[in-house]
């Protein structure tokens, strides 16, 4: 049996003296925004992009409806495998990110408004071709089996201490299933996992308070990466079976977290990402969450990345915000 190397990296989990003399607890960052494709989504569709390739040799020809990561992140392992990418991607998909996908060598399709549309176009390309597979961004087995590769590496990198906490950033729900599945796979299933979104993407908090499935009449957040209006009913299913607690925080909040960063890791990473980070930049969150966490405790926090930020856009969020100010 040939042994298939993963297209994602082994990321380093590093402790933050930073965040940790912020929150009074030990914050370990693991940091997959030093990715290949600038985000985590490498693991889980690099995963199903590799399954594709094995059924379907060199002709597989890989199509995502994503203008985001999750397309840059195929676009990748196109390249990497040696096979045809094309990604569809409605107008709003900005030019920056269109560059960094065609970058990669992928096709880039502009078709429709709004994803809906280009979503239906990705479905009539795979249609005419035998050998297209449709690539998911979050919402399917092999994509969650991907992303819960970072638990097994971040047990590893703890040499025997077991987290009290598990932070990260929920959009449509491939990242947090993968990090469930993989705490239960690592007999972890008590740690418990403090899920962020941004007010107006906030599909899996609405869910988990009315105790179903909630779909958002429309994203209003700045946080687009995080835009999906009903998460995956995976997601839901996984949080009445293991603890997990959500929080919502404003754009604003994310915006704040991602300059914040900048400045304490010089890392650069997308609202999604400083959503999960504005968690550690909320002065007694953490403690209020987990009444029983103490001096010594230990929290990972997932740096999810992502490729649609760079200084200007940086400058017009917080100029949008009126952060960085101060
Ligand atoms: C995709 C993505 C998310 C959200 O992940 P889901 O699997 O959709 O929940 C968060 N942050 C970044 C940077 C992403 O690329």
């Amino acid at each position: 049996m040939t042994v298939v190397q993963p297209l994602h990296i082994l990321t380093p989990l590093v402790p933050s003296p930073e965040l940790s003399h912020r929150t009074g607890v030990n914050i370990w960052l693991k940091l997959e925004n030093i990715q290949p494709s600038g985000s985590f989504k490498i693991r889980g569709l690099g995963h199903i992009s590799q399954k594709a390739v094995q059924q379907h040799g060199d002709q597989a020809h890989l199509v995502c409806s994503s203008g985001g990561n999750a397309g840059l992140a195929v676009a990748y392992a196109g390249r990497k495998l040696g096979v045809k990418a094309t990604i569809v991607v409605p107008t709003t998909t900005s030019e920056f990110m269109r560059k960094k996908i065609e970058a990669e060598g992928a096709t880039v399709v502009v078709e429709g408004e709004a994803w809906d549309e280009a979503d239906k176009r990705a479905r009539a390309i795979i249609a005419t071709d035998p050998h297209a597979v449709y690539m998911p961004p979050f919402d399917h087995p092999d994509v969650w089996k991907g992303n819960s590769t970072m638990i097994p590496e971040i047990k590893a990198q703890l040499g025997g201490i077991v987290p009290d906490a598990v932070v990260c950033s929920v959009g449509g729900g491939g990242l947090i299933n993968g990090i469930i599945l993989g705490l239960q796979e690592a007999g972890w299933n008590n740690v418990p996992v403090l899920a962020l979104e941004t007010n107006g993407a906030n599909s899996f908090q609405q869910s988990f308070a009315a105790g179903q499935l909630v779909t958002l009449p429309k994203i209003t957040s700045i946080a687009t990466t995080l835009g999906a209006k009903t998460v995956s009913a995976k997601t839901f299913e996984l949080s009445q079976v293991h603890p997990v607690v959500p929080h919502v925080v404003e754009d604003a909040e994310a915006v704040r977290a991602c300059h914040q960063f900048l400045s304490d890791h010089r890392f650069l990473v997308e609202p999604s990402c400083g959503a999960a980070l504005a968690a550690a930049y909320t002065p007694g969150l953490f403690v209020k969450t987990f009444p029983h966490l103490k001096k010594n405790s230990n929290i990972v926090m997932i740096v999810c990345g992502g490729s649609n930020i760079n200084f200007e856009i940086l400058e017009q969020f917080k100029n949008q915000f009126g952060v960085g100010s101060h």
